[in-house]
């Protein structure tokens, strides 16, 4: 096998769409796997719809879910520069080379007149192409368009008869014939080159050896064989890989979710979560095993192993993932995580002193098990930051009910209040101590204090809330669930 050079090669046209962010993986998972290069090329030859700014929100993703790039946009390297727009005199090269060699032709063609060539075809019932109109034009026709005004775009001449076979390492063997094809367009009127000619010159200057992307390019494939063809070069290996869909089966799209990687990133969604998700989206190690660490997915991944069928995309399985991977994560990390929500919601407000940033990570480590993503860590930790609590629902209203519950109650808070520094061994013992001395335990014995102190009946581990809390909180708050016992009484 050649040295393995892969690239991306995202066009900056808007937000970094999931499928892309797998394109990338994949490509940069199989450069790591072998040892060779990954490169990133920012296809903007779309002028109207490439921004700097979704160039630049693509990059940093691609940083945040660790994909570094040996060579490319931002880090340079020999077969710069990396824009596409920053080419252009590469690219006339070889448009004048494929003129020289009557691969390619100067077309005069008016939008109107294509417009009517195409519903001349449609109503035949065939497919709309170009029929070759200026094929042959003399290099005195061409004067006198040019006379006339008339700026020209440069086709290719796709051959009559022609049939491109690809050996694709996904899809296995497809052809294409080429009279479906029509002569289509290199470079515009604008001097910008299409996609389809840019790709190929910056392949081969960039010696890629295999264009790893999306199956919707397979239809561009034969395309650009024509053009290595063309230009006397060998085209790289392709491997396409199937579409994503919805749960669904309807491919992919924004009512099945969020398909924008920003979009996982600002929900606190782990960077190694997200890459595990999206490398078993068409490709599975074999065998069981679905968390994979960014070490095992770049000794274990193979093209081979990339499935031809599409990839389902179940957020559930993202959402466990993610779930695994907090749980997983220090503590410190999950925290400094944590932290911007916490801040935003009102919360907390940074800096932290050393003291309440170890009172924030209890909180955080208290409630890190519920969390799917970062984000939701706001939902958990209001008992932590109310002044009043406000007792939810019917089940924890009857929880307090109970005849004990006072007597529970009462008692706590004095042990509460005569006790030092609580630990959580400190208040299992007191909650053991006044069980055995009120005869009474488990459910009937926990939850009357967990209800007064946090208004619920589910919740972090009753002694980490009742230490998160401190001794202050802890004996006030049960003193206000006895005061209002008393009112009603
Ligand atoms: N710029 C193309 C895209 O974003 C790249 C296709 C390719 O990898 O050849 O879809």
């Amino acid at each position: 096998m050649l040295p393995v050079r892969v690239r991306f090669a995202p066009s900056p046209t808007g937000p970094f769409h999931i499928g892309g962010a797998r394109s990338a993986l994949f490509n940069w998972l199989f450069a790591r796997h072998h040892g060779g290069k990954f490169i990133v090329r920012v296809e903007d030859t779309d002028l109207e719809r490439s921004t700097r700014e979704s160039e630049e929100n693509i990059l940093a993703a691609l940083k945040w879910l660790g994909m570094d790039w040996d060579e490319g946009i931002q880090v340079g390297g020999p077969n710069g520069p990396y824009r596409q727009t920053e080419r252009l005199d590469i690219y006339r090269e070889y448009i004048e080379r494929l003129l020289q060699n009557g691969c390619a032709y100067q077309c005069y063609c008016t939008e109107e007149e294509l417009a009517e060539e195409r519903e001349a075809l449609l109503r035949r019932g065939e497919m709309p192409r170009y029929l070759g109109r200026c094929r042959s034009l003399s290099p005195e026709e061409c004067s006198r368009m040019e006379a006339g005004g008339r700026l020209p775009v440069i086709r290719f001449r796709v051959p009559e008869d022609k049939v491109i076979n690809i050996k694709d390492i996904v899809r296995g063997d497809v052809s294409f014939e080429c009279n479906g094809i029509g002569d289509f367009i290199i470079l515009k009127s604008d001097g910008i080159p299409t996609y389809n000619f840019a790709v190929v010159v910056d392949d081969h200057l960039m010696s890629i050896s295999h264009v790893i992307r999306a199956e919707e390019h397979l239809p561009n494939t034969p395309r650009q064989v024509l053009i290595y063809e063309a230009l006397d070069w060998a085209p790289p290996e392709f491997a396409h890989v199937s579409l994503i869909l919805g749960k669904d089966r309807s491919k992919m799209s924004k009512r099945h979710g969020a398909t924008a990687v920003e979009q996982y990133q600002d929900r606190g969604y782990l960077p190694e979560a997200l890459d595990n998700f999206l490398a078993l989206l068409g490709w599975s190690p074999g065998g069981e095993q679905e968390i994979l660490s960014i070490e095992e997915l770049k000794q274990q991944f193979s093209l081979e192993k990339v499935a031809k069928s599409p990839a389902v995309f179940d957020v559930d399985k993202l959402n466990w993932l993610n779930g695994h991977y907090i749980r997983q994560s220090s503590l410190e990390r999950i925290t400094d995580l944590a932290i911007p929500y916490l801040e935003k919601a009102g919360y907390i407000s940074t800096p932290l002193s050393p003291e309440k940033r170890e009172w924030v990570e209890m909180v955080v480590d208290s409630v890190r098990e519920y969390l799917v993503c970062m984000e939701e860590v706001t939902d958990h930790v209001h008992l932590f930051f109310v002044n009043k609590v406000d007792i939810e629902g019917d089940e924890a209203r009857d929880i307090l009910t109970g005849t004990q519950v006072p007597a529970v109650l009462v008692a706590m808070q004095k042990k509460f209040a005569a006790s030092g520094e609580l630990t959580r061994t400190g208040v299992k013992g007191i909650l053991k101590e006044i069980g055995k001395e009120l005869g009474i335990k488990g459910k009937q014995l926990f939850m009357p204090v967990r209800v007064a102190l946090t208004g619920s009946t589910h919740g972090p581990d009753l002694s980490q809330v009742v230490v998160i809390l401190g001794k202050d909180k802890v004996v006030s708050r049960l003193e206000k669930v006895l005061q209002g016992f008393s009112e009603t009484n």
